[in-house]
């Protein structure tokens, strides 16, 4: 079945001109002007789940904000990639903290919010050659596929997020070495190194539940104090 993506937007010519381009490239769009509606569809839609959710800060009733802090408050994981207005880095890393998965700045280029959202989506139908940063790899009992954006665990198989893995994989590719917070702000999400978030230690979280047996004693995804973070495999 085609990717399903929720669009929360108010401006009526906007959402009207991303959802004839998505639904050309054989997306199902949704779109919704108001927060309190995406949710109760989102709520509703869990035997059809949203693939994506692209949500627009500044909206009438909810901001998109506390739309995203209600979402995760529910434990639901859906990919969001959040449009914010122009200049506010501190809209961009607000969002972050609070769970986005990605962020566009307005006005964005629709090739660039395209391909952001195939990112988002990437799913295991590729069939070409595995790159050596796509093979499967290991972290204790924990096999990780890149390209089907999923970890397997005790025979259980569950989704990472595009960010998700990206973050895996840089620690990955660097095990037993520490990498500092910087070099991830930077390499994963695109953010200057100085940037003020959480949004690493918020990810590392997540991923500590998806990849630990024990969470609250990691073994494998290990602070480094006051610099970051190193996997040790
Ligand atoms: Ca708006």
């Amino acid at each position: 079945m085609n990717p399903s993506i929720l669009l929360v937007e108010d401006e009526e010519h906007l959402a009207r001109g991303l959802r004839f381009n998505f639904e050309a490239e054989g997306y199902r769009v949704d779109v919704f002007e108001r927060g309190e509606d995406a949710l109760e569809q989102l709520e509703i839609a869990a035997k059809d789940p949203v693939d994506l959710v692209i949500l627009d800060v500044m909206l009438p009733g909810i901001s998109g904000f506390e739309v995203l802090e209600r979402l995760r408050a529910r434990e639901n994981p859906v990919p969001v990639l959040l449009l914010t207005a122009r200049d506010t880095n501190q809209d961009i890393v607000r969002g972050l903290d609070m769970g986005a998965d990605d962020y566009l700045t307005k006005p964005f280029s629709l090739p660039v919010l395209m391909a952001r959202v195939r990112t988002l989506l990437r799913r295991t139908t590729n069939t070409d050659e595995e790159s050596a940063s796509q093979r499967p790899f290991q972290i204790g009992k924990v096999t990780v596929y890149p390209q089907r954006f999923e970890i397997e665990r005790e025979g259980e198989r569950l989704r990472l997020t595009a960010m998700e893995l990206s973050l895996l994989s840089l620690l990955f590719a660097r095990r037993g070495t520490a990498v500092s917070r910087g070099e991830i702000l930077e390499q994963v999400w695109d953010l200057h190194p100085d940037t003020r978030t959480r949004v690493v230690d918020t990810f590392v979280l997540r991923l500590r539940k998806l990849i630990e047996p024990d969470p609250s004693t990691p073994r494998h995804l290990l602070s480094v104090r006051s610099f970051g973070y190193r996997l040790e495999a």
